[in-house]
């Protein structure tokens, strides 16, 4: 079993927030929140990011992505979110343990760039 960062909070080896769980996913808060909302959400089974995706990953994802709107409301972004997943060093991904930020009220958020 992956022991990578993400792989341990699946696991309860370390603590997170967690605001969201099924099977498949996990959502929980980000440690260092970059707006008012932000959350990451994960595949339970470690899967490095979009370029390590398998073809039977494809279910997964799309069951995950169809999930992101009620969790989205259940967190207080019903005026809308943005969604982002970093890939490689080239997109600043920092944990290898495919995740998307849901990132809600956007106006005032200090995401890179934003
Ligand atoms: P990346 O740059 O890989 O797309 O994003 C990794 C995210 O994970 C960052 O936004 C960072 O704040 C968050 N993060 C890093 N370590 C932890 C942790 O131990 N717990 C939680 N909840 N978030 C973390
Ligand atoms: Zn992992």
């Amino acid at each position: 079993m992956s022991q990578c960062l993400f792989c341990r909070i699946v696991n309860r080896k370390i603590p997170a927030d967690i605001v969201y769980e099924d099977q498949q996913m996990l959502v929980f808060k980000d440690i260092a929140p970059k707006a008012p909302v932000h959350l990451l959400a994960i595949p339970k089974k470690h899967i490095e990011n979009l370029d390590q995706l398998q073809a039977e990953d494809a279910s997964i994802l799309g069951e995950m992505l169809g999930k992101f709107a009620q969790i989205a409301k259940d967190n207080g972004l019903d005026q809308g979110y943005r969604v982002i997943t970093n890939t490689g060093p080239g997109g600043g991904q920092e944990v290898y343990h495919l995740h998307f930020h849901i990132i809600g009220d956007i106006r005032q958020a200090s995401w890179r760039g934003m």
